[in-house]
């Protein structure tokens, strides 16, 4: 079984999962995301450099759960008696097809009592933004200057701190917008090898714990309309229409966890920032000097290119100046027959909606490489608007105040451009 301890000490917060080989924990186990690739256990020790002053034990025991997924077996003991919840939810379908059924040796806490019905409508300023410093969650902080930006900072137990250009962009927006901020450091991409987060849920945690413990009453998640309606630019699928039920049992323990970018593409959330003035703070990438975008990989190539379409659009209101990355030049800098592979479908992310985009927007100044990749994907000129089935991943109490600015702010896709959008696929496109 999996023993689980929890302490404070020096303004760090502990979790440690101690693994019995005689009861059946394993060394390797299923990563909770995409294709649960094997993790070994190379750290029992988590920590987070914000302390709850209050969680309950059901709650604990959901974050234990969750960041050391790959390696409980059929029994485990949390840090305090958890109720029957606990039991229900760790035994759901979901987790029983890798875990079996698992046994919890320490029942017989007390349920949370909620803090509200539910039913009152929230308020940005009650509200967290898990925080990357890229243009999804950025455009949520333009659009939600109130709430609280919680950004998860990968760090070494007492390494000293690297530069963080995504720190220095929280403060500016505090600056700015008076927006509080918590930079949390953690090691919890460090827990396995290969090393990474083991539950795709565990990269939520720091914003859970800040939501928590200041009675916060959601979680504002940057995700982005093809990743949730596009299988990452390959076709189109119905991400709203899929069942987390992972989520949902965090959600019943936590505060509920809202994509509130899920309708806005890149290219959307990339003049959102622009209109705010806020380019320059864009943190999309952290390989390069001063921790800040490297002008180098593809992921850079691909930000570019969405800024360099509004600039040609209009040069005067989307200078190239304060891009963060080297605008002196454009394609030259990337390596472009990298890209002209990782484009197509079939890449964890293939990103041939932004060869669409590049191709029809950029004209001439996109590569030629890349127009003869992609000259067989459809258009895909509706990302600068929202499709209605965005709209329904907002719970009922999230759509007065926060729906509404971004339908004020990103307006909904024509009848035209919701059939290219719902029939869009890339499979075919490519020799
Ligand atoms: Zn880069």
């Amino acid at each position: 079984m999996m023993r689980f301890a929890s302490w404070v000490d020096g303004g760090h917060f502990f979790i440690r999962g101690t693994r019995l080989t005689s009861h059946g924990d394993p060394r390797r186990g299923p990563r909770y995301q995409g294709t649960f690739d094997e993790l070994r256990m190379v750290g029992d020790t988590v920590f987070y450099s914000y302390v709850p002053s209050r969680l309950h034990p059901d709650t604990l025991a959901m974050i234990c759960f969750n960041v050391f997924f790959p390696w409980i077996g059929h029994t485990v003991e949390f840090p305090e008696p958890v109720s029957d919840l606990v039991v229900d939810a760790i035994n759901h379908q979901t987790f029983q097809q890798h875990k079996g059924t698992i046994e919890v040796r320490n029942v017989g806490g007390d349920p949370q009592q909620p803090a509200d019905d539910g039913s009152d409508t929230v308020h940005p300023r009650d509200t967290v933004i898990s925080f990357g410093g890229g243009v999804d969650s950025s455009a949520l902080h333009v659009l939600f200057p109130e709430a609280t930006l919680v950004y998860e900072m990968g760090q070494r137990w007492r390494r000293q701190q690297k530069r963080s250009a995504t720190i220095d962009a929280m403060r500016v927006h505090q600056a700015r917008s008076g927006t509080p901020n918590v930079p949390v450091r953690t090691n919890s991409r460090r827990l396995s090898r290969p090393r990474g987060v083991t539950n795709w849920l565990s990269i939520l945690v720091p914003a859970l714990l800040v939501a928590v413990d200041r009675g916060h009453r959601g979680v504002l998640v940057g995700s982005n309309l093809p990743t949730m309606f596009m299988k990452a630019g390959a076709e189109y699928s119905p991400g709203h229409q899929l069942d987390h039920a992972a989520r949902r049992a965090l959600e019943s323990f936590t505060v509920p966890i809202v994509q509130a970018s899920a309708g806005i593409s890149h290219l959307a959330a990339t003049k959102i920032c622009a209109d705010a003035g806020i380019t320059s703070s864009l943190t999309f990438c952290e390989r390069g000097r001063g921790g800040g975008p490297c002008s180098k990989c593809l992921k850079c190539f691909r930000r570019e290119t969405l800024y360099r379409i509004l600039h040609r659009e209009d040069s005067s209101a989307y200078p190239l100046d304060p891009f963060p990355t080297d605008t002196s030049c454009y394609a030259e800098k990337y390596d472009l027959k990298r890209a002209a592979r990782e484009f197509r479908p079939g890449w964890p992310i293939s990103n041939a909606h932004n060869l669409a985009l590049g191709r029809d927007l950029l004209g001439e100044e996109f590569p030629e490489i890349l127009h003869r990749v992609g000259r067989n994907v459809p258009s895909a000129n509706f990302m600068a608007r929202r499709p209605p089935e965005a709209d329904g991943l907002f719970p009922e109490p999230f759509k007065e105040h926060i729906l509404s600015r971004i339908q004020a702010s990103v307006p909904e896709m024509t009848p035209d451009e919701l059939v290219a959008f719902r029939s869009w696929s890339a499979i075919e496109a490519f020799d």
